[in-house]
């Protein structure tokens, strides 16, 4: 599971494009594995419309409100996501990864391993794959800024909640932590540091 609150703060940030590119590829990547996240977004993403559109010129609430009721009917019906596919990675993603053959440029470090991902006009974004084997920890670090971790496969550990594959772990510069994989199984997450 996931801080809600934490949540939606960062899915607010998205809908209203203020994310830097790494932190809303991950985001992104987050909502085509998450139904509950993605139903929240929509809403979000009405409402910031609403916002927007009320400073446009008039007659425009009947539009602001039918799109902000349209969204919410979907609410109770979340479309299947076409952009993840079991068994292939999530569409926001494989344009990052499509740069290089599988294998390459993962930096094997004892229990985990780690791929950097290029980030067109972030050079200093840290986003990169961490796989980890069944029951290794990430070494204990603080944060500088804000750093977001989503599970793409398997479980992994953090303080005292168990992320699954599409939560998103949230952690700030007042928390230390030291991110541990289940010990049934690898874990593969999509992380990105200071890039929120
Ligand atoms: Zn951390």
């Amino acid at each position: 599971m996931t801080d809600s609150t934490d949540l939606d703060e960062l899915l607010i940030a998205h809908a209203a494009g203020h994310l830097t590119e790494a932190a809303a590829l991950v985001v992104a990547t987050h909502l085509c594995l998450c139904p509950e996240s993605r139903r929240r977004y929509r809403i979000y993403e009405a409402l910031g419309g609403l916002v927007l559109d009320e400073l446009g010129p008039e007659d425009v609430g009947a539009d602001c409100r039918a799109r902000l009721f349209a969204a919410l009917e979907e609410e109770a019906s979340d479309p299947d996501c076409e952009c993840s596919d079991p068994g292939d990675n999530p569409l926001p993603l494989r344009p990052y990864l499509s740069a290089r053959p599988a294998a390459a440029g993962w930096r094997h470090c004892g229990a985990f391993a780690e791929l950097p991902l290029a980030v067109g006009r972030e050079p200093r974004a840290k986003l990169r794959l961490l796989r980890l084997e069944p029951g290794a920890s990430v070494p204990a670090h603080g944060h500088e800024g804000l750093e977001l971790t989503l599970v793409l496969e398997g479980g992994l550990c953090d303080r005292d909640r168990i992320l699954r594959t599409g939560d998103l772990g949230i952690a700030d510069a007042s928390i230390v932590h030291a991110p541990r994989a289940e010990t049934d199984s690898a874990c593969l997450c999509l992380m990105v540091a200071n890039g929120a």
